[in-house]
């Protein structure tokens, strides 16, 4: 009895260990595998047979392209890649079983001596990324394909390659630039079995999901690139899909993505990057200096029914889990499904990136600023040559999402929607290029995830304002003050710059109006367009032009079209005059609100309490929600609630009208230890004083939280 159980348990021993032994093996099989699918389904089989039917006969005997120079060495556009493209493309053809020249040896005997003749000439480029990134990856490509569906392949020839490979230091570099490095010598450690190496990759590959303050994923969930330059598209998009790619070919090996880290990178994917697109489209604020190319608003690229390998679909491979949140977000993209779909209200103010996200369901209002703490915009390679005034403030106002698509070639860009400016004749085109930093460190939010309000403390091209909005459920007031400046064009604030869609109308002096193509008014109570209200609680000087503009995407990117471009766009802006002293604005955003309930809704449940340089503050008494910008130390004080600071602070106070209201405060400049604040209402019968610690480090700026008790 004893000696079978023995038996038995040796028996098992022995299957562990093989099926261990096999285990092992098969890892590196289980990645080349997945590597392999990804590189088949990168290219359409009839792009891949048309473009081989075209290269075939430039090759020649000895493993030359006729049409290639070899010996070239510009930066971009680098001829001698093609010659590593071609093959690639022939080694997928020859591995691929619907391709026409599947298994044929005589595209095998290319590929060979098209890879012998490489090795022999050693092509190099003066750019170092065509060396370090472009070719090692080219070749690792072709190399996988080979190995992975075996073919007979001379291993000499292999090894040499697999020699050449190794290039760029992958410890040295940062970002998407670190991951490609990485992936290439993933693919090394692949062919030769190396675990060491492998590890080495994936350390490094996955080295960028991790906080940093410098450039990458900031510990707000934002995105910085170029300096401290809002990307949380652009950069932030290339690095979501860069970790998972490579996250979805490690996964369910040992040497899978971290739980921590992949937790990590599903919530930037989730919670920043995805909650900047409405509907279909993204906010204009996130694409960096890519919103002057035509369709990057558009986001159905990153779903699985516009592109094989689309970045959903590897976020869903590398965490399966999040595919019915994933499914969500592409239907909203696809259209299948409203842009309101199974959206949740929340709010977030990124304290590094100097960007507020306000999300409900029916509207996204986003709003973009900056300090010194950041960089404002960039110009560079030719892109983005108006864009000079997007940090200013911009808002970022969507319903179903298309309201700023594609207009930026006709946009006015001194007047972008939400900024301070002066209205120049002609746009003005950037000075400096990749970029220059903020001025002012009074930029920040006070948030509780739901609610939340935003400043910016304005001064550029020698004029300053006072900017905050604050964020409610069914709206959000903006409000200006300390508005000065001694340029000699008129100062103007932009309400809106958007696609005309439908009707504009007017009510002022107890009169409705259909606004036409143009319209002056002293004294607006409210206007109306695209189911979007915006209300004027205090007389202004409103402008309205519901017109024709025109542009071309060259005007604003060298590198795009000249075509001309008209549309006819709703453009509305307060003037505030030439040389203002001291002026102010305040309006009313209310998204969602049909024509017949503008007639009835007053908006009476907002009170601004105080619009000046120094103290700026709105209550919303349905919500029980009081926010303030101390600008300075003081008190704001009405018939409910006194609030009173010793430092200048953000702060915002929940459930009012109870013996325990619930108070959120920040610090804009970051730079603050401590504040002394003291609350008393009417309810409470007391005084409340504390000193707050506030948060310190990469947390400076974040909002802290008590309850009074
Ligand atoms: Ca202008």
């Amino acid at each position: 009895m004893r000696k079978a159980i023995i038996k038995i348990f040796t028996l098992i021993g022995v299957f562990m260990i093989a099926f261990c032994k096999l285990y092992g093996q098969d890892e590196f099989q289980i990645i080349q595998s997945k590597i392999d699918d990804h590189l088949k389904a990168e290219v359409k089989n009839d792009l891949l047979t048309s473009s081989i039917a075209a290269d075939w006969p430039r090759l020649q005997k000895e493993g030359s392209y006729a049409d290639i120079n070899y010996s070239s060495t510009i930066e971009t556009a680098w001829p001698p890649l093609l010659h590593l493209k071609r093959l690639n493309y022939l080694t997928l053809a020859y591995v691929i079983k619907e391709n026409k020249y599947f298994n044929q040896q005589e595209v095998l005997a290319g590929i060979i001596s098209g890879l012998r003749y490489w090795y022999a000439q050693n092509p190099s480029s003066s750019n170092w990324f065509q060396n370090d990134i472009a070719v090692p990856t080219a070749l690792g490509e072709i190399l996988i394909l080979l190995n992975h569906n075996k073919i007979n392949f001379p291993v000499f020839l292999q090894d040499s390659l697999l020699q050449r490979m190794q290039q760029g230091n992958v410890y040295k570099s940062i970002g998407a630039n670190k991951v490609d490095i990485a992936t290439h010598m993933l693919y090394r450690a692949c062919i030769t079995k190396d675990k060491t190496l492998m590890a080495t990759a994936l350390e490094q590959a996955f080295y960028p999901i991790s906080f940093t303050s410098k450039q990458g994923l900031q510990y707000d969930y934002s995105y910085l690139q170029h300096g401290p330059q809002l990307q949380i598209a652009s950069y932030g998009e290339v690095f979501l899909k860069g970790e998972y790619k490579v996250a979805s070919w490690v996964q369910g090996t040992i040497f899978a993505l971290s739980a921590d880290k992949l937790k990590i990178l599903n919530n930037y994917l989730i919670n920043s990057y995805l909650k900047t697109i409405r509907g279909r489209y993204i906010d204009f604020n996130t694409e960096g200096r890519g919103i002057s190319r035509n369709d990057i608003l558009d986001k159905k690229s990153i779903t699985e029914s516009s592109v094989n390998n689309s970045l959903l679909g590897l976020a869903k491979k590398a965490s399966p889990e999040n595919t019915g949140l994933i499914n969500e977000a592409q239907d909203r993209i696809n259209q299948i499904k409203a842009p309101s779909y199974k959206i949740l209200p929340s709010h977030t103010h990124f304290w590094k990136a100097d960007y507020t996200l306000h999300t409900r369901p029916t509207y996204s209002f986003n709003v973009r600023s900056v300090s010194k703490r950041t960089v404002r915009a960039e110009v560079g390679n030719n892109e983005n040559l108006l864009g000079k005034f997007l940090p200013d403030g911009s808002t970022n106002i969507q319903r179903s999402g298309a309201e700023y698509f594609n207009i930026m070639p006709i946009w006015e860009w001194d007047k972008i929607p939400g900024i301070t400016s002066r209205d120049y004749q002609e746009d003005q085109p950037f000075t400096i290029e990749w970029g220059e930093r903020g001025v002012g460190y009074f930029t920040g939010g006070v948030s509780d995830s739901l609610y939340g309000a935003s400043v910016y403390d304005f001064n550029y091209n020698e004029v300053t304002a006072k900017k905050a909005w604050f964020f409610f459920d069914k709206q959000v007031v903006c409000l200006g003050a300390g508005i000065n400046s001694f340029a000699t064009q008129n100062i103007v604030t932009t309400i809106n710059q958007s696609w005309l869609k439908g009707k504009v109308l007017a009510y002022a002096d107890e009169k409705l109006s259909r606004v036409k193509s143009k319209k002056s008014m002293n004294n607006p109570s409210w206007i109306w367009h695209d189911s979007i209200g915006y209300y004027f609680p205090d007389s202004a000087q409103l402008q309205i032009t519901n017109q024709k503009q025109k542009g071309s995407w060259a005007k604003i990117n060298a590198n795009r079209s000249k075509e001309a471009i008209e549309g006819k766009v709703f453009k509305m802006w307060f003037n505030h005059g030439v040389d203002p002293a001291d002026a102010t604005y305040a309006y009313i955003v209310r998204p969602g609100i049909s024509q017949q309930e503008m007639q009835i809704d007053k908006q009476q449940e907002i009170k601004i309490l105080a619009n000046s340089k120094t103290l700026q503050a709105v209550k919303n008494e349905a919500l029980n929600i009081l926010q303030v910008v101390f600008y300075e130390a003081g008190v704001l004080s009405d018939e409910d609630i006194t609030i009173k600071v010793d430092q200048p602070c953000m702060v915002m106070v929940k459930n009012i009208d109870t013996k325990n209201p619930e108070i959120h405060l920040a610090d804009p400049t970051q730079k603050l230890k401590e504040v002394n604040i003291s609350i008393s209402s009417k309810i409470m019968k007391r005084e409340d004083k504390r000193l707050l610690v506030l948060p310190k480090d990469n947390f400076a700026g974040s909002t802290m939280s008590y309850i009074i008790n």
